[in-house]
């Protein structure tokens, strides 16, 4: 096993006591009760947002109404630009700092770092894959017919736990805020198949029980009936792996804002792939394993040609119901 990966040492299922936090967030809200505990000790915290582009990216927050933009799953990949040189100054400056991103991103930071630092705490994500950004843009273009959009939410907790969210765009002077679902929008919905990830993500080292993070954050899909109703999983519930033997030391402390049970690992790999094995590509996918960025180019120009068929059809459907209703 890879030197620099920990067997989690425990897990919970973890809710935050916030519940307008918990309402922002994909999951219980456990990232943001970490990032509030590392920001009220004097630190920083790294992770992605969108921008006004809706780009991904890392970014740097130092104080806790800075973190709204950091919540909620983007479901591409996040654009580290200078974020790794910043978190060296950062460090350089005395500050603790968490990092938080897919387990690629946390281990490669570890790496950069190296893994002596103490002030350098990391919390990786559990990981199905990304698409490219430029993947997500073009989509939006075509599934919105060339609207501006001006916020995605791929998990909108109005309509449950679950992967439901909502867009919100302006065209001329009309804003329109629609629901964003696998259902109405191609991305999402091959987001969730698995069908146009990074290659390196249908061979990922990290899709294992062993993490690269001092803690790893998911959804505790799965979890057993009681302790699901204990913490009502109509509005999310958190998975916490406590990996190494510092994140042991500090978990009570730094989610003392939680709800916390703790549950057997077992149980959140029986409702995780993502903890046994990478995504293996849709059978019915032409390309199969996709290994070589040319096939992968080629992947997407099919999938932006089979994007605008669907979202026709998806428009006529919408406009036989509008018919119907009058
Ligand atoms: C691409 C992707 C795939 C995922 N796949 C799974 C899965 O298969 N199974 C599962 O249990 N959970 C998965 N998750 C994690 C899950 O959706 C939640 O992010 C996680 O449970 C944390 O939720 P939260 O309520 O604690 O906090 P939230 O506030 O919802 O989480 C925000 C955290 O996610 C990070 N983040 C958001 N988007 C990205 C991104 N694009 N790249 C890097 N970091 C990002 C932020 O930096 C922040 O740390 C995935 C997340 C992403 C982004
Ligand atoms: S699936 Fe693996 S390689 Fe792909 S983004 Fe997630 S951690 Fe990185």
């Amino acid at each position: 096993m890879d030197a620099n990966l920990s067997v989690p040492k425990s897990c919970y299922a973890v809710i935050n006591n916030k519940d307008d936090v918990r309402e922002q967030s994909s999951s219980g809200g456990a990232f943001s009760a970490l990032a509030d505990w590392i920001i009220a000790r004097g630190g920083v915290v790294y992770g992605c947002a969108f921008d006004q582009n809706t780009v991904a990216r890392h970014v740097r927050v130092s104080d806790s109404s800075g973190l709204g933009r950091l919540r909620g799953s983007k479901y591409v990949q996040s654009d580290i630009s200078d974020a790794f040189a910043q978190v060296k100054n950062d460090l350089d400056a005395g500050h603790w700092v968490l990092f938080t991103g897919t387990p690629c991103q946390v281990a490669s930071i570890k790496a950069f770092i190296g893994c002596g630092c103490q002030r350098l705490l990391t919390a990786d994500i559990v990981c199905h894959g990304v698409p490219s950004s430029d993947n997500l843009t073009k989509s939006l273009k075509t599934e919105l017919d060339d609207a501006v959009v001006e916020s995605l939410k791929f998990r909108d907790k109005r309509y449950g736990w679950g992967t439901k969210g909502s867009v919100a765009f302006r065209k001329g002077q009309n804003r329109r805020v629609q629901p964003f679902t696998p259902l109405n929008s191609s991305y999402y919905a091959r987001f969730l198949e698995g069908a146009m990830y990074r290659p390196s993500c249908y061979r990922c080292p990290y899709a294992r029980p062993q993490r690269p993070g001092d803690f790893t954050l998911g959804d505790f899909w799965g979890i057993d009936g009681s302790a699901s109703q204990q913490l009502d999983a109509r509005k999310g519930i958190s998975l916490v792996l406590v990996n190494s033997a510092r994140a042991a030391r500090l978990f009570a402390e730094a989610f003392a804002n939680c709800r916390c049970i703790k549950r057997p690992i077992e149980e959140a790999m029986n409702g995780n792939d993502q903890l046994r094995h990478p995504v293996l590509p849709p059978a019915a996918w032409k390309y199969g394993y996709v290994s070589e960025l040319e096939s992968f180019s080629s992947m997407q120009a099919d999938l932006e040609r089979r994007n605008i068929l669907h979202y026709k059809k998806w428009q006529l459907k919408q406009l036989i119901k509008k018919v119907l209703r009058k």
